[in-house]
């Protein structure tokens, strides 16, 4: 006769009520599939009188999280932020109770005290969920990557900014204009703040990293810039030289200039080769592409949000810290034993565009190359924009070399001496290989 393993659900919510659902309509084959009966014996909601999805038993809810973590040999953390989610994981760790969370403010903030937490304990922290919904891509960095070294890791981890990102481009609409379409579609919260302004995808991209490079990386470690800035005349002069904007969450191994190996983190919107494997994730789909040395380029790409996508991988963590349980043993840990420096942003090199309304006259262009190179940036294309006015002033679209943020930030200010530079439109980093 198969063991019973009685599971607590924190949080009932988009992802908590089809976590249930899937464990009610597939408990007889996870029973199968674990060799444990999962037994709801609890689930912790705020608002313990509100109307719930007819699957859930009112019976097995509770307003006092707290109580219940304590009587429970799995703890299902699914009602995001910090607190009190973090003392609930805690307790339940030290109560002797494995933890699968789909949290990622809690884990891209305190991710390396739960995981030393669980590891002290001998029970296991899964988090698949976490970084990009549905896409298996923690279980392959932490499990079917981890005799391998990786290099890079560059994703979209955010559905919604790629949905807006991708209506401006094959929709021809603002940014305005996107985000209410997407508010309307259920793609965007009523505050779209940490998607927009990259804080999600930056969560994604700091517990990733942490795993990939045995490196502690916080998502304050991250600089983050979102999308609110990019307008529909940026899409469209990104799309005139073969290119698509993106949100990227960027994590990589680099060399800094005294030769020291660091990882050099960012997120922030970017163009994009239109052959890129990331150009063609479209809509509100998250795709991460990930360079190993041995194994190479990987993709994973799947729904990265959603009730019944997020609840697939909280259920095949379930499984796993289920199967761990009855086996006696422990799922893979997290370790941090490389300790790699994060690169200071300012010193990384990247690509980028700039969008110049020059004076419509001989000689202009000799001088914006000039400043360029006086200091030290170099130009890899210039081209005159397609786009209206075709009177006035010139607008002017420039790709660099790849130059550190800081000789940029120093051509710019340049540039905006020059009576002959009226306007710098947009700066955008480029992102092609
Ligand atoms: P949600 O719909 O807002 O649900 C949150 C649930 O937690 C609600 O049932 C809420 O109770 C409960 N809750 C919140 N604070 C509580 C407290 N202090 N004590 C007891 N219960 C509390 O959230 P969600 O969208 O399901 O997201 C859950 C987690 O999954 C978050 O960490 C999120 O980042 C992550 N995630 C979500 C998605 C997605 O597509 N939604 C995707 C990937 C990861 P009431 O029902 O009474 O308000």
């Amino acid at each position: 006769m198969s063991q019973t393993l009685r599971v607590a659900i924190l949080g009932a919510g988009t992802v908590g009520t089809e976590v249930i659902r899937l464990l009610h309509e597939q408990g007889a084959d996870l029973t199968e599939r674990t060799g444990a009966e999962l037994k709801i014996v609890g689930i912790a909601v705020r608002d313990a009188d509100a109307p719930r999805d007819p699957i859930i038993d009112p019976a097995l809810i509770t307003d006092d999280p707290a109580s219940l973590v304590g009587r429970a040999d799995l703890v299902v953390e699914l009602m995001g932020g910090i607190d009190p989610a973090r003392e609930l994981v805690l307790d339940a760790i030290n109560a002797g109770a494995s933890v699968v969370t789909a949290n990622k403010a809690l884990l891209a903030a305190h991710g390396p005290q739960l995981y030393e937490a669980a590891a002290a304990r001998g029970v296991d922290i899964y988090y698949e969920a976490a970084a990009a919904g549905a896409v298996p891509v923690v279980r392959g960095v932490r499990e079917s990557l981890a005799g391998d070294r990786i290099n890079r890791i560059i994703g979209i981890v955010n559905g919604t900014t790629n949905y807006i990102l991708d209506e401006m481009t094959h929709g021809g609409i603002g940014f305005e204009e996107a985000l209410a379409q997407a508010q309307q579609l259920g793609f965007a919260e009523a505050d779209p703040t940490a998607d927009v302004d990259g804080h999600d995808a930056a969560a994604k991209i700091a517990i990733l990293s942490s795993m990939a490079f045995h490196t502690r990386i916080n998502i304050d470690d991250v600089p983050v810039e979102g999308i609110r800035a990019i307008s529909a005349a940026d899409v469209a002069t990104a799309a005139e030289s073969g290119h698509v904007i993106k949100l990227l969450a960027i994590a990589e191994r680099r060399v800094d200039d005294q030769g020291r190996e660091g990882i050099a983190l960012r997120v922030y919107p970017a163009l994009l080769s239109t052959d890129h494997p990331l150009a063609t994730v479209r809509g509100a789909f998250n795709g991460v592409l990930i360079e190993a040395q041995a194994a190479g380029e990987l993709m994973f790409y799947g729904q990265g949000a959603g009730g019944a996508p997020t609840a697939s991988a909280v259920l095949g963590d379930v499984v796993s810290a289920a199967r761990n349980r009855v086996s006696g043993g422990r799922g893979p840990q997290e370790t941090s034993y490389a300790q790699l420096p994060v690169l200071d942003p300012g010193l990384v090199a990247t690509q980028y565009q700039l969008r110049l309304l020059v004076a419509d006259q001989p000689g202009v262009l000799a001088k914006v190359a000039g400043t360029f190179g006086e200091h030290g940036v170099s130009i890899q294309t210039v081209r005159q924009s397609q786009l209206p006015p075709t009177e006035g002033p010139a607008e002017i679209v420039l790709i660099t070399h790849r130059a550190p943020e800081a000789a940029l930030a120093a051509t710019t200010e340049a540039l905006a001496g020059l009576s002959s530079v009226q306007g710098l439109l947009a700066v955008t980093r480029v992102e092609d290989h």
